[in-house]
């Protein structure tokens, strides 16, 4: 192993061993700002952890560099899933594992710590850097909500990288779909359920039908849809007079994803009409999707980056969503790469040294860097 590696490595079990989870970025957000400052970049954080009810930031770093050529913004996300405290990592046959009792938290350490490591290196070998800008998100597992809540307005970047994607390192991922989350209130009429059942009118009932009625799942290559949760009544002699039901739909076509989310409003509100009741829906965009093709200048940045790396390349989609929408949809062309970390969000999580250090000289080669 080069010191580099040995380096990049003892960085990242570093952090993995700091206690960090969504909202309780502190830790870690305090042990990156110094890392950045020492790389020479101006450091602040966003009042996002105030507006998502959160202990830290998002952490915003610029560095103005000399190269011609677009700004460019390097993101990774501070917190992690659970069980992610008390991480205890080991090195075994050069792949990096939890001692079972946790997850690995690869995802994203390995982003963070890819971006600070290719930046050292292209330091140390006096790479001309062009103009950087890092965002260490918060909250990003569950809802991406730091990357909601940071003010793009003050990024200049004109194109984003995303490290934190499963796939082996040179995967890059071009689409990503929109996402609509839906919820349902179904009202129907409470009555007992045997001394009056004809009074009531049965919200749970109702809202079953309109479930059954919905095209779920699979809807095409391109679409999925889902309910997934279904509350309703509290006892067997009560005709239950509510129902509430969440659901989402995806797609990487914005009018698929309206038609699917139309389908199953009228599904529901069908159902509802036939059998006396009230329904009514929240719909709300999570985050809208993207597509790049392989002519558009942040694909073509991050292919030389990947070839100058020696990696093989791979141009795929995906069916989540993550920051890279969020800041899509806030005007920075962005994509995602692959870390090569395997069975995220499980305790079996593991990343190869090998794949980590591939990551860095990603990082290393996007900025500018030449391998030797
Ligand atoms: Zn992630």
């Amino acid at each position: 192993m080069t010191e580099r590696t040995q380096r990049l490595l003892a960085e990242f079990l570093e952090l993995v061993q700091i206690n960090c989870s969504s909202r309780a970025e502190r830790p870690m957000a305090d042990a990156l700002i110094p890392k950045l400052q020492a790389l020479g970049f101006s450091v602040e954080e966003d009042n996002a952890g105030q507006t998502i009810g959160g202990n830290a930031g998002n952490v915003i770093a610029r560095l103005a560099g000399p190269a011609p050529g677009p700004t460019l913004l390097l993101c990774a996300h501070m917190d992690r899933v659970t069980p992610g405290q008390n991480i205890q990592p080991t090195v075994v046959d050069g792949v990096i594992r939890s001692d079972g009792t946790t997850i690995l938290a690869a995802d994203d350490v390995s982003g963070l710590v890819a971006i600070l490591e290719g930046v050292r290196r292209a330091q140390e070998d006096g790479v001309q850097l062009p103009s950087l800008e890092v965002v260490f998100t918060i909250a990003e597992e569950g809802g991406l909500f730091g990357a909601k809540a940071c003010d793009a307005s003050q990024l200049h970047a004109d194109m984003g990288f995303f490290f934190d994607s499963n796939g082996p390192v040179g995967t890059i991922i071009v689409q990503a779909p929109s996402q609509n989350s839906m919820e349902f209130v179904v009202e129907g009429r409470a009555a007992h359920a045997g001394v009056n059942p004809e009074a009531g009118i049965n919200a749970l009932q109702i809202a079953a039908q309109g479930v059954a009625a919905m095209k779920l799942g699979r809807i095409d290559a391109e679409t999925t849809a889902n309910i997934g949760v279904f509350q309703a009544g509290s006892a067997t002699n009560i005709v239950p007079d509510r129902a509430t039901l969440k659901g989402e739909a995806r797609s990487l076509d914005p009018e698929k994803l309206e038609k699917q989310t139309d389908h199953m409003v009228a599904c529901l509100r069908s159902a509802a009409q036939a059998g006396g009741a009230l329904c009514q829906e929240t719909v709300n965009l999570s985050y809208p999707g993207y597509r790049f093709e392989e002519d558009h200048p942040v694909v073509q940045r991050a292919v030389q980056a990947a070839k100058a790396a020696r990696l093989d390349v791979t141009l795929k989609g995906t069916g989540g969503g993550s920051d890279a929408n969020v800041f899509n949809g806030k005007g920075i062309p962005s994509l995602v790469f692959g870390m090569g970390y395997t069975d995220v969000h499980s305790t079996k999580e593991s990343l190869p040294v090998a794949e980590l250090e591939r990551s860095a000289q990603l990082v290393y080669t996007l900025i500018g860097g030449t391998l030797q």
